[in-house]
């Protein structure tokens, strides 16, 4: 029995989540650790209460106060509040780095079994689409902003390159589609290759992330740690779930600077509440990855093993395993059964494979991660200038009628430089097939690319402003450091 007592926050949550819960506690309190559990609340029930954030004061105090949580999943009730309480979690306490490992497991059967499939996922977990910044920009057109930050990559980069480090891992592999999107997922990959220079003994690439879905399904042995941006992450996570078994193995970690929240990848999967049918392994790997970061090594090693010795001898079989096995599904082992069985495995060793037992965060949990790096004596210097505006116009015309309408209500400081449909270019004509939908981004810019002041920007809305529905969203245009803050329309 370890002397210090750690204290952890401790969320059964919806669904099969009670029951996953109960089974690591049992386990991490089996094999000696010391822990003071603070029960808490959040998802459907509390929604229901009428909370709207699905989390509830006294919750986040707790966890301001442990700065560690074993959670279980959250349902949104359909109807009550509309973020997701999970995604209010991560971003409340800015676990920015959500970490997914993807292992080849000891008698689970799937397509890739004898591979070493053995990779980790760095999710970015609060930027991004996720930013949950949605706007209707009118009746019929929806727009969700993709919000990427050079810190916000630095800090989840690192992240990643550190975590290598300490894993004994070789390579780290940025994911991102900076072939399209080249202002946001680019910022992402530039980041990246600034990065990686400081970590010399790791080998760096960078790759598109459809090849990386691609190579996935094809040969994933050849990942090790994968970082990538929110959207990116969330979808090929799930897929290597897949690769390793399902989401009944699938464990997660939300690390931030101060807090980590431990979760299983699935959901409150509620046709299998209550029936102690439910798979606890995801949670009591994510529970492993949590007494690392707490500095319970060996602890975390001896479940780890137990939990492996149990898998590999085949003896407990939950129902997804069963069905994965072709056995007879009434045969299966209760979550109760399995977790006894853990419990009984704890100090043996796998025959096959060892539990990763180089994983605790260099210095201990309280170690600081390294923080983002970028100068805020250079940000003071970077010349900046305004060259124009996009105004998104949403009217029931065609261009070649608002084009020449534009054009006279542009001047006499600036010209109407293009129209456009959903990105692409409509107006002077391209002779590109595009269709509308009633939406118009008209691009206005300084004639002689000067900076052009705040005055001539508002005098050209008040210009607009008379017509009916009128000017929806506006975005100004800059230079940074001779660089255009902007990208063209296609066909421009
Ligand atoms: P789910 O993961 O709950 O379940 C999908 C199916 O996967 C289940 O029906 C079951 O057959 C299987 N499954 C999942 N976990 C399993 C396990 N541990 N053992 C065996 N089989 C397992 O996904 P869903 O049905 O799309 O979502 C249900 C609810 O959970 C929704 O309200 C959703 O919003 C929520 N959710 C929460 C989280 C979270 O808290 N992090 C994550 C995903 C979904």
């Amino acid at each position: 029995m370890t002397a210090i007592s750690h204290r952890i926050t401790v969320i059964p949550g919806d669904g099969v989540g009670p029951e996953v819960v109960r089974s690591a506690v049992r386990i991490i309190d089996a094999a000696g650790v010391s822990v003071d559990w603070e029960y808490a609340e959040a998802g459907a029930e509390v929604f229901r209460k009428g909370d709207t954030s699905g989390v509830p004061a006294e919750t986040r105090a707790s966890i301001e106060r442990t700065k560690v949580a074993l959670k279980g999943p959250l349902e949104t009730p359909v109807g009550f509040g509309e973020k997701s309480a999970n995604v209010t979690l991560r971003k409340l306490f800015e676990t920015y780095a959500n970490v997914r490992p993807a292992r080849e497991l000891p008698g689970v059967p799937t397509r890739y079994a004898g591979e070493g499939v053995d990779l980790v996922i760095v999710r970015e977990n609060v930027e991004d689409l996720y930013a949950g910044i949605e706007h209707m920009q009118t009746p019929d057109v929806g727009q969700t902003l993709k919000i990427i930050s050079r810190k916000g990559s630095e800090k989840i980069i690192r992240y990643a390159f550190e975590l290598a480090q300490r894993e004994g891992r070789r390579k780290v592999s940025a994911a991102t589609k900076a072939n399209i999107m080249k202002l946001s997922e680019g910022l992402f990959k530039r980041t990246f290759e600034q990065i990686a220079p400081d970590y010399p003994e790791i080998e760096a690439e960078h790759l598109i992330i459809d090849n990386v879905a691609h190579q996935l399904a094809k040969n994933p042995a050849q990942f090790d740690v994968i970082v990538t941006t929110n959207l990116n992450g969330d979808i090929i996570s799930d897929l290597a779930s897949g690769l390793v078994g399902g989401l009944g193995f699938a464990p997660s970690g939300n690390y931030g600077d101060d807090v980590a929240i431990f979760e299983a990848v699935h959901g409150s999967a509620p046709k299998h509440a209550g029936k102690d049918v439910i798979n606890p392994t995801a949670l009591l790997l994510s529970s492993v990855m949590m007494l690392r970061h707490i500095g319970e090594a060996d602890a975390a090693d001896r479940m780890e093993d137990a939990i492996l010795v149990t898998l590999e001898e085949g003896k407990a079989a939950t129902q997804d395993l069963v069905r994965q096995t072709g056995g007879d599904v009434e045969q299966a082992t209760s979550t109760t059964g399995f977790t006894d069985m853990v419990i009984a495995n704890l100090g043996r060793h796998p025959a096959t494979v060892a539990a990763r037992h180089r994983t605790q965060r260099p210095g201990g949990p309280a170690a600081p991660l390294p923080r983002w790096s970028y100068e805020a004596a250079h940000y003071a210097t970077i010349d900046r200038t305004t060259v124009g505006v996009d105004v998104f116009i949403e009217e029931d015309t065609t261009s070649a009628v608002l084009g020449p309408l534009m054009e006279t209500i542009a001047g006499p400081d600036l010209v109407l430089e293009m129209i456009s449909s959903r990105g692409t270019m409509v107006y002077p004509a391209t002779g590109l097939a595009s269709d509308d939908v009633r939406l118009w981004r008209c691009r206005f810019v300084s004639p002689v690319g000067a900076d052009v002041p705040d005055s001539v920007l508002l005098g050209l809305l008040e210009r607009i402003a008379g017509r009916h529905p009128g000017w929806t969203h506006v975005e100004k245009l800059h230079f940074f450091d001779g660089e255009p803050s902007y990208t063209k329309a296609q066909g421009q």
